[in-house]
């Protein structure tokens, strides 16, 4: 096999953090870059060897050597399994640091006799790699340093060569209910086009074969980084540093100043509503114009309310209160204007919203922001609190108190199957999960499972209302006032109330 990984010695370094490292770490091709050391004919030839064999798998076990203080060696071997789709960290010198080796096993193949394997994986690539070794242009500033950029790019490499199965988080930042990762969890939000050495917007889900996008078979178009962020399309970095400051130097620098720590791009506002779903920078909304100085600021807690993240059109009890005609009525009001006296006004009980506790109808009547390198989850933002909580709101208005309880739903119970194969020799065990979930490629299955995801939607809305979580989430709102305050800033595109 051309430039194949060395194997390293399988003893541990005792002095290895969390026991993963070795004696002789796996040097892919001397650090050439994850990916940096083939040319197209020796991928070409890499995987004409992989697929020449016959067998493939979809996991299988590796003993690997766990730090174990008690054994006279130091360690004790323990048996980690890999399985078709993981993310897999890989050995190499940067292991326990923000450039460790992260990859995600596309293929398993073995010859009929399994005395030899090979593990294709695809390559996710951190900002200092992309940077150094191949995109010289690349601005590193907009990426966090644990977040890593899937790559087209693909290896053949030995079982040997992997280390543990981590999980790289994906990254959506129009969703509503993106992942929380803190500073040094791995995540993904690009993919590198490593032979058009290009990046582009979003995880991109090419898998399988490795030669087609050598050849650029596939070439679609590319949409920039960062083109979807404000107007400015200035990429969007959660967290720009490994901040070892302690949280309360942030707050109270956020309190004082957002200009020392905080950048005056740093804090950005989010439309939810249907169609829009954009960050948009303070800054820029203050530049652009996009602040609402007609409306009273008794009714802004109402008129954010109004936006339905769910729908194009606003909350229809609320949407008065963005209109032209309710600024006019509303413009003498110097109290606010809270969520039962906007029902009374229409007829409606306020009792409906009953039990739902005050810290949720706050929420939900909260501006969606984010900040840059925050602590406690504000890096990525409210978004999935605000907009749960006015769901919850639109639901108790829309079912005239707390919703039904579903009726509860049935489903097979099914069996874990696991068949494995020996004949390897001792360190690596193969087997074949799919049996696993034989059950779901029937129809009725599909159908179990689908029943089931509905059932527990609706469930999820009535048995949360776990008024703890709320009172302690708002607890952090009121914390961080600097970023939820400021102007009343409207959405640059649909003129919503962000
Ligand atoms: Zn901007
Ligand atoms: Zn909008």
């Amino acid at each position: 096999m051309p430039r194949s990984p060395a194997i390293m010695s399988s003893k541990p370094n005792s002095k290895g953090r969390r026991g993963r490292r070795r004696t002789k770490l796996l040097t892919l091709r001397n650090r050439k870059p994850p990916g940096g050391g083939y040319n197209i004919k020796e991928l070409e030839a890499a995987e004409a060897e992989f697929l020449a064999l016959p067998m493939v798998w979809n996991s299988f076990v590796v003993n690997l050597p766990e730090e174990d203080p008690e054994s006279p060696d130091g360690y004790r071997w323990k048996k980690t399994r890999f399985q078709r789709g993981d993310d897999v960290l890989l050995n190499s010198n940067f292991d326990d640091g923000p450039d460790m080796w992260v990859g995600r096993i596309v293929q398993i193949r073995t010859n009929t006799e399994k005395t030899e394997m090979l593990v294709q994986v695809r390559w996710y690539f951190s900002r200092n790699d992309t940077a150094e070794l191949h995109i010289r242009s690349f601005d590193r500033s907009t990426r966090s340093p644990y977040e890593r950029i899937v790559s087209d790019y693909h290896d053949f490499l030995s079982p040997r060569t992997l280390q543990a199965v981590t999980h790289v988080q994906e990254y959506d930042e129009t969703v509503l209910d993106p992942p929380q990762f803190g500073p040094t969890d791995l995540f993904v939000r690009s993919t590198l086009h490593f032979w058009r050495r290009k990046v582009s917007n979003g995880p991109s889900p090419i898998e399988g074969n490795a030669m087609h996008t050598a050849r650029g078979e596939s070439a679609a178009p590319i949409s920039p980084f960062g083109e979807d962020t404000c107007r400015c399309h200035e990429p969007y970095n959660p967290y720009p540093e490994l901040r070892t400051s302690s949280s309360s130097v942030f707050r109270s620098t956020l309190s004082l100043s957002l200009s020392l720590s905080v950048g005056p791009n740093s804090i950005m506002h989010f439309c939810p509503r249907l169609g829009c779903r954009k960050w948009y920078h303070n800054s820029c909304l203050v530049t652009m114009g996009h602040t609402d100085t007609v409306s009273p600021p008794s009714t802004r807690g109402l008129r954010l309310l109004a936006v339905d993240p769910y729908s194009e059109v606003p909350f229809a009890t609320f949407a008065y209160f963005s209109e032209q005609e309710s600024a006019e009525d509303m413009a003498l009001a110097s109290d606010k204007l809270d969520i039962s006296d906007a029902l009374e006004m229409f007829g409606r009980s306020p009792l409906i919203l009953a039990h739902l506790p005050p810290s949720l109808l706050s929420i939900a009547q909260s501006p969606i922001a984010r900040c840059s390198g925050a602590p406690h989850g504000w890096a990525i933002g409210n978004v999935a609190d605000v907009a749960l909580a006015r769901r919850f709101v639109y639901t108790a208005i829309e079912h005239s108190g707390r919703p039904e309880a579903p009726a509860p739903t049935t489903s097979n119970t099914t069996t874990t199957n696991t068949t494995t194969a020996g004949g390897f020799p001792q360190l690596l065990q193969l087997a074949d999960d799919l049996e696993a979930f034989a059950w779901l490629d029937t129809e009725d299955g599909v159908a179990q499972l689908e029943a089931l995801c509905a059932g527990l939607e609706g469930f999820d809305l009535l048995a949360s209302v776990y008024t703890p979580y709320w009172e302690r989430r708002w607890e952090g709102f009121v914390e961080m006032q600097a970023l939820l305050g400021g102007p009343a800033f409207v959405c640059p595109e649909c003129g919503s109330a962000i």
